[in-house]
């Protein structure tokens, strides 16, 4: 019997669980930090969980990942997001696909997800040990590992056992122990930031809470002029949505090196050619409607709250009649429109996973065993791996898994 530690009971480290056992000659035991396993899985998808994503094609999964994906491809050849699914389905949990790709289950709740992964894992006899916080892993001079820790309420070092093998599978790193310990192996994290949070932005639109622009684009101020697309969501503290998760994603480093402040702008008519779209929309105003009102005719992705506020900032009389608008106040309205301002001050909530982690260059993803350290396997988000919101991340936890599962039972 191969002995091993789960040092992390989230998704990665029960899907393992749930993947390798007696059944392989593989005895498992998950250590977790929480009272109670799997917090992540339960809080996913606002309890929903999006456990994975509908796209086949492996470049175009890869393209979702920020950082890492191009070392994702040998895990999903070995095993895809789409047997990932399907091992769901097996197991109890049947799937729906969103239109946008957004794989849920079908009762839209992460409890069955949980409790699937945890009764396989109890089934092929994995140990749960909670409320343990593992601190240290070293090499043991026969063999295999020593892994210390202690009770994460009371705090200190006081327990230690032998392992053949240990799977890392922590989730997002923090400084402290655990990471010094890694370290000491031979290992590096990469630097690490949040990723995929939404931000709190000044100035900010309380009232218009919920209302949101299809395709819009946002881009830096500064010289390097990034840029993100996607719908934007206001909210009640500033902007949410598929355009800002990628921002934070993508450029989660930089956000984080200048303490999350950032000045960029907003393209709220992207979808309609930008400033082309404007112009157009002015031309038809005063062709067909000279006579009404600007407040009572709007670009179509613009929502009728948004569009008074548009015309508040670019002070115009709110009876202004389209045939009168002067150059100046259609400037001032297509400034609003295409390049409307904001400044980052701080993430508010969202996904938020760990950008950074153990650098992928020393790490074998046939086996998800560390190229430094023979008989150490990692997984899931401890990795400098993480994708955008749409499944992405869980996809990762559950493939890396099963490919060091696979690994472990072919006594690798
Ligand atoms: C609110 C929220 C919603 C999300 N929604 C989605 C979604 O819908 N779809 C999606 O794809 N992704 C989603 N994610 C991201 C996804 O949940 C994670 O990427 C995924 O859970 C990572 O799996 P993991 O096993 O690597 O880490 P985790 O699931 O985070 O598990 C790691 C576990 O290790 C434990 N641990 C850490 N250190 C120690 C230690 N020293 N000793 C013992 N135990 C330790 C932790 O307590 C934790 O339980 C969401 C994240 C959040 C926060």
């Amino acid at each position: 019997m191969i002995r091993v530690a789960v040092v992390g009971g989230g998704a990665a480290g029960f899907f393992f669980a749930a993947n390798a056992g007696r059944a392989q000659g593989i005895g498992v035991e998950i250590f977790e930090s929480a009272a109670k396993p799997m917090r992540k899985v339960l809080a996913s998808g606002a309890g929903r969980c999006n456990l994975a994503n509908s796209l086949e094609d492996i470049e175009g999964i890869i393209s979702n990942y920020p950082r890492g994906g191009g070392f994702l491809r040998k895990v999903f050849r070995a095993f895809s997001p789409k047997d990932a699914v399907a091992w769901f389905e097996r197991h109890g949990v049947k799937v729906k696909t969103l239109p946008s790709g957004k794989i849920f289950p079908e009762e839209e709740s992460s409890a069955l997800v949980a409790e699937a992964l945890e009764r396989e894992a109890v089934k092929n006899g994995a140990k749960i040990s909670v409320n343990v916080c593992v601190s240290r892993i070293e090499k043991s001079a026969g063999g295999g590992f020593e892994v210390f820790g202690g009770n994460s309420k009371t705090g200190g070092e006081n327990f230690f056992w032998r392992f053949d093998a240990v799977l890392l599978c922590c989730g997002g790193f923090k400084d402290g122990a655990l990471r010094r310990s890694l370290e000491g192996l031979g290992h590096t994290v990469s630097e690490l930031a949040p990723a995929l949070y939404a931000l709190k932005t000044s100035p900010r639109f309380p009232n218009l809470s919920g209302i949101s622009v299809r395709g819009a684009m946002l881009t830096f101020k500064n010289e390097n002029k990034r840029k993100a697309q996607g719908d934007l969501l206001f909210t009640f503290k500033g902007l949410s949505g598929p355009a800002v998760y990628k921002l934070t994603s993508f450029f989660a480093r930089e956000f984080k090196r200048d303490g999350f402040k950032a000045d960029f702008f907003a393209d709220l008519m992207y979808s309609q050619g930008s400033e082309r779209g404007v112009s157009e929309f002015f031309r038809s105003g005063r062709a067909s409607f000279g006579a009404r009102k600007i407040l009572n005719l709007r670009p179509e992705c613009i929502a009728e709250k948004l569009w008074l506020e548009i015309l508040s900032l670019a002070q115009i009389p709110s009876d202004r009649v389209f045939a009168k608008l002067s150059s100046a106040e259609e400037r001032r309205i297509a400034g609003y429109l295409t390049r409307m301002p904001f400044k980052s001050e701080a993430p508010d909530g969202g996904e938020v996973v760990t950008c950074g982690g153990i650098k992928n260059s020393e790490v074998d993803f046939s086996t998800m065993q560390s190229k430094i350290v023979k008989g150490l396997f990692f997984a899931g988000e401890c990795l400098d791996i993480d994708g955008l919101t749409g499944g992405f991340n869980l996809q990762n936890a559950w493939c890396t898994a099963r490919v060091a599962a696979a690994a472990i039972s072919q006594k690798l």
